[in-house]
């Protein structure tokens, strides 16, 4: 039954020749194979932006089945910042095979989870004493920074910003603003969690305080400030569409719920692990979380995520109340360490810089010759563009999400993964590994130029 696999899977991530290569139609036959296989067994729910089946992968390439080579701007949504299978990263992951692949830190805890708590301590916003607690998946952080503010505060409700993101469990589905595809037939959901407005500078044209104004009206008027136990913001927003806040928006966010006993949490999942040019998105507005949760990109593709924060508000959680069987688990707490050590030791932070310089340059460029192109944000290698209607980019800014679909499967055609993203459906995002050079970048730039001619 597995023939076809076996057959295929001739070549491993360090043969991998670094390049794009188109060498059948998109997808493949040996991927259509597959896929007549798995629609047999895996239900539709689990849907597929691109289903070219992956044989191997290396820095920003990912190699299917068939052959086919495409540059990777999507990193598995922000999870192999580092680069796929890097060899540190690898490396650390097989030593801990070779050691325990499993004792429950809740039962016999183990030295791997202790460091990245440590590491996460450091490299967090803040100076203050912090702890740790590693979970599974970024809903499960979520989940959890949720249940610690509220047995903190002992306060009920929690809000979040529109167009946020927070995961597909039943509360996080519930913390969304959009509702198709990920929270549509799936209720009731979780009570007691609010949407305030956010700041969305291309469209509100509101300033920072004024954004923030709105938001601490609704807050105070529908909520009630002194029943609030979180607010919860993405500092750039993900599946949104990349939204970054007007300047002093998050400041002053942070400012109210100090002054009214808010737990502030920054959902750092898509925007944290040196993604933007800083180890969290945070740093760039200056604010400084009481919790922060991440997941993505801490373990270059190995399952973890989790909250770090304030010793206080962490410390008011009784023992037992937190953990799960797999949180934690030792070969993807290996893997997190090298991936600290890595960002580090490669200066993977001014990577991001440089790929934010030349994906930016090379989009404005298009934006100077296609004006379907509204807006252009975002920082480090975490960049989208907003597409509109043409001749509304600077007036009534007409979504456009047309155009997003068809310059994604162009993009996809050619040997370039792009992601899509936004309220609308009208944002291309990028989202490239920390690895991927300058030459690969223009070349899929010049992929994307040929589908805005094409459109
Ligand atoms: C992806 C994401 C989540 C959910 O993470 P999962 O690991 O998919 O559960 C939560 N918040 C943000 C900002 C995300 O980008």
């Amino acid at each position: 039954m597995t023939e076809t696999s076996a057959a295929a899977s001739s070549s491993t991530s360090t043969d991998l020749v670094l390049e794009r290569r188109v060498v059948t139609e998109i997808p493949g036959p040996r991927s259509q194979e597959l896929h007549a296989r798995r629609v047999k067994v895996v239900p539709p729910g689990v849907h597929s932006v691109l289903p070219v089946y992956i044989e191997s992968a290396h820095d920003a390439i990912v190699r299917d089945v068939d052959g086919n080579q495409f540059i990777d701007l999507g990193a598995g949504i922000g999870v192999t910042t580092v680069g796929h299978t890097q060899a540190e990263v690898v490396e650390a992951a097989k030593a801990q095979l070779d050691k325990y692949l499993h004792t429950l830190f809740t039962i016999t805890p183990y030295e791997p989870y202790v460091r990245v708590a440590e590491l996460m301590a450091e490299h967090t916003p803040g100076d203050f004493e912090k702890r740790t607690v590693l979970v599974n998946s970024g809903a499960e952080a979520v989940e959890n920074a949720v249940k610690i503010a509220r047995k903190f505060t002992g306060r009920r409700a929690i809000a979040v910003l529109d167009h946020g993101y927070h995961g597909r469990t039943n509360l996080t589905m519930a913390m969304n603003f959009k509702a198709a595809p990920y929270g549509t037939g799936y209720g009731p959901f979780a009570g007691d969690v609010f949407h305030a407005p956010s700041s969305y500078p291309y469209r509100d044209g509101l300033s920072g305080a004024e954004a923030a104004e709105r938001t601490f009206w609704y807050l105070e008027k529908h909520v009630g400030a002194s029943d609030l136990a979180a607010l919860v913001v993405e500092p750039v927003q993900g599946e949104g569409g990349f939204m970054v806040p007007a300047d002093g928006y998050l400041p002053a966010l942070k400012e109210w719920t100090e002054k009214n006993g808010v737990v502030f949490v920054s959902d750092e999942i898509q925007s944290g692990m040196a993604r933007t040019g800083k180890y969290f998105a945070s740093e760039h507005f200056g604010i400084v979380p009481d919790l922060i949760t991440f997941a993505k990109g801490i373990a270059a593709g190995l399952p973890l995520a989790g909250v770090t924060g304030r010793a206080d508000i962490m410390d008011s959680s009784h023992p037992g109340g937190l953990g799960g069987t797999f949180g934690g688990n030792p070969v993807a707490a290996a893997a997190a360490v090298a991936v600290f050590e890595m960002i580090e030791k490669d200066a993977l932070l001014a990577e991001a810089t440089r790929i934010e310089k030349r994906l930016k340059g090379g989009l404005e460029d298009l934006q100077s010759r296609f004006d379907i192109i509204g807006d252009i944000r975002g920082h480090g290698a975490m960049v989208a563009i907003e597409l509109v209607e043409s001749g509304t980019a600077q007036t009534t800014k007409v979504p456009n999400s047309a155009a997003v679909s068809a310059l994604a499967a162009h993009a996809a055609k050619n040997g370039v993964l792009v992601l899509t993203a936004g309220t609308n459906g009208n944002v291309l995002r990028f989202l490239p590994s920390l690895a991927i050079t300058d030459a690969q970048l223009d070349d899929a730039l010049g992929v994307l130029a040929d589908g805005f001619a094409s459109l």
